[in-house]
């Protein structure tokens, strides 16, 4: 009788384009369809109470697709290499198939359990099933990884992206018996209160979900994105991040939607242009990660670390609150904590406001996303916080300090995105909707806004504070 082969999903929570999946459906061994979640390999990285939220009703919805197509997934829990050879040894497999991730802690067990399997004789096969292309596809002329994106980009649109790979029809299940835990004793949804109401209403995880979305998206929004992207009271984005990040559908899947989309419909070319181009910036800094592997930790340019964070909890807490008295960051990060995500554009102008306006360490933020955002992503999340520090490969200038008024009344004049995350604001006028404390007191009285006590003040005064950011920065210039 064949052995048995294990396809263990990790961030491929998917039948679609799915590329281990599929070669081990064409090994034609029955096969055991595994998921471990793995608390202690990621240690300090692991997955965050928002993902955690994610990560249930994917699997529910995974486990409905599998069972539809012939086979049953198995949960397991624990150290993900030992608990991987207890499911080979439990099952006689002879094959493990799985898709690549690229996280530090990631490539390391997985090197390590590819030897330990190759030396009790069981095959192991992987497959790029999450990026376009891999870090080692694209390289400079003189073979070195990318540190700058555009022409990261560039090359990566002379290099020939894989094919989609056929969906099984049906999968041959193995038989065999192989216990499973009880998805909902891992108690990945929140126990005490329930914090993630607004999660709900606002998202469908699962590769169906995934689907929906992008097909929305390409019909409604796709046009007018390169326009759109930045505005922060329209959902002119594809809000496609955390179906992304757990692999619900892939980038290759996504790129060909969009180009067949544009070969029906040639006026989608500029918006399709500037979208596979942030798609693009997912491959970037996973290329990132992959070739610095202490992205998440250090900074990039090591300069930095000599800069003179400033240890503020009391600002710290009200940022995270969303009481910091600016409207757009409050926004931002009011709609952080109700959806479990974020708009590019307020994630850039919170992330200035830490980094900048308070002088609080970037890692700071970037732990909190990581507890808070569905689409947490470590490369995408690390890359994009040393981004905007001024700390990273292709960053931002640190000079570059956003005026979170002028910022919101760039991209927000309305007043629209402000006035659905911070209530208490609502009936202000649209002069006042970015500065409440430049109003009189009668418009914030006819407004019910009374500052201070409905809304806070400002935790910084900007002029006061951005002369305080560059002053910290000359002074890590004059120590170079
Ligand atoms: C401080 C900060 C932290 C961030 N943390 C994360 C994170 O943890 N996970 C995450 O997926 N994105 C992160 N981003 C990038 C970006 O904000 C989100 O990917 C985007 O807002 C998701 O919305 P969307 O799917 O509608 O994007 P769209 O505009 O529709 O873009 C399509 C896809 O491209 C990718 N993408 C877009 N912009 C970026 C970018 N700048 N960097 C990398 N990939 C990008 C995403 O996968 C996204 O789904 C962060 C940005 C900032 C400034």
């Amino acid at each position: 009788m064949t052995s048995p082969a294990i396809v263990w999903l990790r961030q491929d929570l998917r039948i679609a384009d799915n590329p281990a999946l599929t070669a081990a459906v064409a090994s034609k061994r029955p096969l055991v369809v595994a998921f471990v979640l793995d608390d202690e390999t990621p240690e300090k990285w692991r997955l965050g109470g928002a993902s955690r939220w994610w990560l249930h009703h994917s699997l529910q919805a995974l486990n409905r697709d599998l069972k539809a197509k012939g086979v049953t997934l198995v949960l397991r829990r624990g150290r993900s290499d030992a608990v991987m050879l207890d499911l080979v040894r439990e099952t006689g497999a002879g094959a493990v198939f799985w898709n690549r991730c690229y996280e530090p802690h990631a490539i390391a067990r997985d090197r390590a359990l590819k030897q330990s399997l190759a030396t009790q004789g069981v095959e192991v096969e992987s497959f790029n099933g999450a990026l376009m292309h891999e870090p080692w596809e694209v390289k400079t002329k003189s073979g070195a990884p990318f540190k700058v994106f555009t022409p990261f980009w560039r090359a990566c649109l002379q290099v020939e992206m894989r094919g989609l790979v056929a969906t099984p029809k049906r999968i041959n299940g193995w038989n065999g018996e192989v216990a499973s835990d009880d998805l909902a004793e891992w108690k990945l949804l929140p126990t005490r209160r329930n914090w993630a109401k607004g999660f709900d209403r606002r998202w469908t995880p699962g590769e169906a979900g995934a689907l929906e979305v992008l097909g929305a998206f390409i019909d409604e929004h796709l046009k007018a994105y390169a326009d759109g992207r930045d505005l922060l009271g329209e959902d002119a984005t594809s809000h496609l991040s955390p179906h992304l990040h757990f692999g619900e559908i892939s980038p290759v899947q996504v790129r060909r939607s969009v180009e067949t989309a544009v070969m029906h419909e040639p006026a989608l070319q500029r918006g399709a242009d500037k979208f596979l181009t942030e798609l693009g910036w997912r491959d970037f800094s996973t290329n990132l990660l992959f070739h610095w592997s202490s992205l998440p930790e250090a900074n990039w340019r090591a300069e930095f670390d000599a800069f003179a964070w400033r240890d503020d909890d009391a600002a710290f807490v009200a940022w995270t609150k969303g009481q910091t008295g600016y409207p757009v960051v409050d926004a931002g990060m009011r709609e952080l904590w109700a959806t479990g995500y974020m708009h590019n554009r307020a994630r850039m102008i919170v992330a200035s406001f830490l980094i900048k306006h308070l002088l609080i360490d970037w890692r700071r933020g970037e732990a909190w996303f990581w507890d808070t955002l569905v689409d947490a992503d470590l490369a995408n999340n690390a890359a994009s916080w040393q981004w905007v520090a001024g700390s990273g490969a292709d960053a931002s200038p640190y000079f570059r300090i956003f005026n979170p008024v002028t910022q919101g009344e760039r991209y927000d004049g309305d007043g629209a995105y402000v006035r659905r995350w911070v209530p208490e604001l609502a009936k202000l006028d649209e002069e006042f909707i970015h500065q409440p404390w430049e109003a009189s007191a009668d418009v914030l009285a006819k407004a019910g806004v009374a500052l201070g006590k409905t809304y806070p003040e400002p935790i910084v005064e900007h002029a006061g504070a951005r002369a305080r950011a560059l002053a910290a920065f000359a002074a890590l210039r004059a120590e170079d």
